[in-house]
């Protein structure tokens, strides 16, 4: 595929493949743009703000109900792009295209009700015969940089509300899983966007991400990713906006009193979904100490039912790593795990880059799987007899995106849902949920701000003061 630059959908000589991380097959290339190119996307960003500004609301908002439409029209090609791309099986790719559904259709809903409100400048002595209110303008260049692992729907939640709120775009999709990202821009266009509107940049971050970071002419990062990369961008970003969405280890308490059915149910898929490579995957399960070994038993049971394999495959339940690479890392982190005295109950072996599910205990915390985001599919599970306890353990970890707990006790749910210190508590569900529309984001290492289309919206505005003052009457 070719990447949008300056109004024009263009290749270059040097290419990066795009391949099946399940069998290394080739699926395409995207051209490997240069630092002059993310000077040509900059430069025409801020044309392309000159143009999405002067939209109204209403075309804003049909370009993207009509962008929807075609995903919704089309949503087995674009979820055999996620899943041939990325690690997501058909049925998981295919809930990502539905949710891309929403997720667009609730920024084009968004665009209508960014609203303001009159002020009260009568309110302090002096203000008498002043009037006035605030309304909320588009920032301007919002450079969007995205990860592989939702391909599409992250990048919609970037491009829908960006564009519901009149700015104009430079987005930077994950190198390995590119063309899901391309495939909605090109929806995009075709719905109506006008093509300067984003500049859609394929090429390493590492190597044009300097370029488009430092540049003033950015107005504000919205940025989905790593610890690691999201620390350098923040480091060298300079004054602009900056919005992160980062990793996390996520916990889960499943107390005496839980519907262990669904428990066990809720946990193990979310460990496992998108072989754990989901911000929001359970990683460590703080599991009360009168039923652990029953849920233990099941959870494990459940999890050696998993079959990974062909991605395509109706069957499978599971597809592999993103890379070899991230596959040996994970088994390395189990290895040490398992020297410092882990115990492995299930899983632990690789093959290329799909890595079984894999289920520990009595995990030492000074095993990285224990702190670390481990990002693959691996959980851990601990036994605990105190609710204090529990939550204090939880809590212990530099990362707070969102945490979870099983109770049927009202005041436990209350206790936990006041006490986790994170970004969300899901209260009998596992951490494993979002929906598209609701505040999304982490505290500590897991990030700054909150995307969630009428969240991201507000992110990517700022209010603008009008204040007449009025002659005496
Ligand atoms: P990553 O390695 O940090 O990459 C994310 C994006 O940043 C990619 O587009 C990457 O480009 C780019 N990038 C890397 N270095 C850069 C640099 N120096 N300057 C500019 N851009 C740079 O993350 P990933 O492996 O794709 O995704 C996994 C991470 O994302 C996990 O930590 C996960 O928890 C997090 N995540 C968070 C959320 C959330 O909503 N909180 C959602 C999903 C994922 P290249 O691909 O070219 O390297």
């Amino acid at each position: 595929m070719k990447m949008l630059l300056d109004g024009e959908w263009v290749d270059r000589d040097k290419k990066i493949n795009v391949t099946d991380p399940f069998d290394n097959s080739f699926i395409d290339t995207v051209p490997q743009a240069s630092t002059d190119d993310a000077e040509t996307a900059l430069a025409a960003a801020v044309e392309g703000f000159a143009i999405t500004k002067r939209m109204s609301v209403y075309d804003r908002a049909q370009i993207l109900f009509k962008t929807a439409s075609i995903i919704a029209g089309d949503l087995e090609q674009f979820a055999r792009t996620i899943a041939r791309e990325g690690s997501k099986t058909i049925t998981e790719a295919r809930k990502e295209a539905r949710r891309t559904v929403n997720t667009l259709t609730c920024s084009a809903e968004e665009a209508k009700r960014i609203l303001g409100e009159t002020i009260p400048f009568d309110s302090f002595p002096g203000g008498e015969q002043r009037k006035g209110y605030y309304y909320r303008f588009p920032i301007g260049v919002i450079l969007c940089i995205t990860p592989f692992n939702d391909p599409l729907n992250l990048v919609a939640h970037k491009l829908g509300p960006a564009f519901a709120a009149g700015n104009s775009v430079i987005l930077k999709p994950a190198t390995v899983t590119p063309l899901s990202a391309l495939r909605l821009v090109e929806a995009m266009v075709m719905a109506g966007m006008p093509p300067m509107a984003i500049q859609a940049i394929t090429g390493y971050g590492p190597q044009i991400g300097d370029t488009l970071v430092k540049d003033e002419r950015v107005r504000m990062i919205s940025f989905t990713g790593g610890l690691e990369a999201g620390k350098h961008i923040a480091s060298i970003a300079g004054i602009k906006k900056i919005g992160m969405e980062l990793g996390s280890n996520s916990p889960v308490i499943v107390w005496h009193d839980a519907d262990l059915d669904y428990a066990v149910e809720s946990c193990v898929s979310g460990a496992f979904w998108a072989a754990g490579q989901n911000c929001i995957g359970v990683q460590r399960l703080y599991v009360h100490k009168d039923i652990y070994d029953t849920f233990k038993t099941r959870f494990v049971a459940d999890t050696k039912k998993y079959k990974i394999g062909n991605k395509l495959d109706e069957k499978t339940n599971m597809g592999p790593m993103i890379t070899e690479g991230e596959a040996k890392r994970v088994e390395r982190w189990v290895a040490e795990a398992k020297t410092k005295g882990a115990t492995i109950l299930t899983g632990g072996k690789r093959d290329g880059a799909s890595f079984e599910p894999t289920v520990l205990e009595n995990v030492p915390e000074d095993a990285t799987i224990h702190y670390e985001e481990v990002f693959g599919p691996t959980v851990n599970l601990y036994p605990v007899d105190d609710l204090d306890d529990a939550i204090r353990k939880a809590n212990s970890l530099p990362f707070g995106l969102l945490a979870g707990i099983f109770t049927k006790n009202i005041d436990v749910a209350f206790k936990a849902a006041y006490e986790l210190d994170c970004g969300g508590v899901m209260i009998n569900e596992s951490t494993d949920y979002r929906l598209d529309s609701m505040p999304f984001g982490g505290i500590k290492y897991s990030g700054l701000g909150r995307e969630g289309l009428k969240f991201s919206l507000q992110e990517m505005t700022e209010p603008k003061v009008v204040c007449f003052t009025l002659p005496k009457m």
